[in-house]
């Protein structure tokens, strides 16, 4: 049984509270992480992957019938201009366009009333103003979060997950159909890599979720911890970021959107050059390369040391402290010695430390610790680095928590 679903992103100091009343602590066998399920990439897949993000560019969209028109959603506000005055509109008209479509969040051409007859007419065969179809949305029973599963034009499917926790909503997007990354815990990285998601596909998810919940907040958080890794499909997530943030688009702030990866160094240094505020979430979850080796392989490619200069840098560059994401699996990573070692890492680093106890998934071995095990990891890093939080997943209870996406059942 899943405990209730508490809010997301709690401080220490509720730990105790929230702790008190949960349920169902498991006993913990240690699995033995080099006896995972899923075999981890070898070192050639492991360099073809680095090698493909390092050359991460924004590939012609097969899944595109040639002569239809753009998605709206992967355009800058300034590309939607030059379609429209290239179709003979006058350049004002794209302001109202996007005005409608991001600030009044009105897709249908009909009610853009103060466009011209023609123009209406003629503006989906200019832009295409359509979703990917909903496949399945679920949620929770407590209501505070929504799993959708997309279909997109290819029949490739995606999942994002909407939160509403006392921080306001947060969506969280998929950046790729299933996962390369492997990393030996996660529901999604059994899948495999299906695809690399384009940009109107990633914008798209955000501009769904705003359209089917009648939530308010005026400024909600977008963070890319769905399916995939974000910075192995570096030029269409960053140009989705961009349509996101655009002044003229949704509006919303660099440091509301959290990239998350798993480690690609290369992609960490370029994004930190970006000129951008984004937030960056490392997933760290272990703090010795011997471990970190077998849960996260890129590790091998990409060891702790150059993860540790990569996120230096990325905090002196942006002037933004980093976070680093470490799931609690019980009996392998949350002993004392994980804690002092974390600890000692972080103290060394401009950075928050984000515990997330693990979700369980299906057919998979690991387990998540004990809630009095979990107290213990948080009580023995918070003297340490006080800049610790506790997250207990939203959406647990619909498979919509983090590392459960495309978890069958
Ligand atoms: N590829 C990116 C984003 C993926 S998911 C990354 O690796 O950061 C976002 C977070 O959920 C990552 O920290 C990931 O390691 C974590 N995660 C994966 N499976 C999980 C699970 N079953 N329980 C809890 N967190 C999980």
């Amino acid at each position: 049984m899943n405990p209730p679903i508490p809010a997301a992103c709690l401080d220490h100091k509720d730990l105790g509270r929230l702790l008190y009343g949960m349920t169902t602590p498991q006993s913990s066998p240690s699995p033995d992480p080099g006896g995972a399920l899923v075999p981890a990439p070898d070192d050639l897949a492991l360099d073809t992957m680095a090698r493909e993000a390092e050359e991460s560019t924004a590939e012609p969209d097969h899944s595109r019938i040639p002569s239809a028109p753009p998605s709206f959603f992967g355009l800058l506000p300034g590309e939607v201009e030059a379609i429209l005055v290239g179709a003979g509109w006058q350049r004002y008209r794209a302001r109202q366009v996007l005005e409608w479509v991001y600030g009044k969040r009105t897709r249908n051409p009909a009610a853009m009333s103060n466009l011209g007859k023609t123009q209406r007419e003629e503006l989906t065969r200019l832009v295409d103003l359509g979703l990917p179809r909903i496949h399945k949305k679920i949620q929770s029973p407590g209501g505070d979060a929504v799993k959708y599963a997309l279909e997109l034009r290819d029949r490739a499917r995606v999942e994002s997950v909407a939160m509403l926790s006392k921080r306001g909503i947060t969506l969280c997007v998929s950046s790729q159909a299933g996962c390369g990354m492997a990393c030996v815990f996660c529901a999604t990285g059994t899948l495999g890599l299906a695809r690399n998601l384009k940009a109107d596909e990633i914008v798209a998810q955000v501009v769904h979720m705003l359209e089917t919940n009648d939530w308010q907040d005026p400024g909600f958080n977008v963070v890319f911890m769905g399916m995939g890794e974000p910075l192995a499909n570096y030029a269409q997530t960053l140009k989705a970021i961009r349509v996101l943030n655009a002044e003229e688009g949704l509006r919303v702030g660099a440091r509301r959107i959290t990239v998350s990866t798993c480690g690609m160094v290369p992609q960490m240094h370029r994004l930190a050059k970006e000129g951008l505020q984004l937030g960056l979430a490392i997933s760290l979850h272990a703090t010795t390369d011997g471990l970190r080796d077998r849960l996260v392989p890129i590790n091998r490619r990409y060891p702790l040391r150059e993860l540790v200069r990569a996120a230096e840098f990325y905090a002196e560059t942006t002037g933004r402290r980093v976070t680093l994401e470490y799931i609690l699996l019980a009996g392998v990573n949350d002993r004392k010695g994980d804690a002092e070692r974390l600890a000692d890492m972080a103290n060394s680093l401009p950075c928050k430390i984000n515990l997330i106890p693990y979700n369980p998934v299906p057919q998979l071995p690991w387990q998540r610790p004990t809630d009095e095990a979990i107290q213990r990891f948080a009580d023995w890093l918070f003297p340490r680095c006080p800049a610790v939080t506790l997250r207990w997943s939203q959406g647990g209870d619909i498979a919509a928590a983090c590392g459960q996406l495309g978890a069958k059942g």
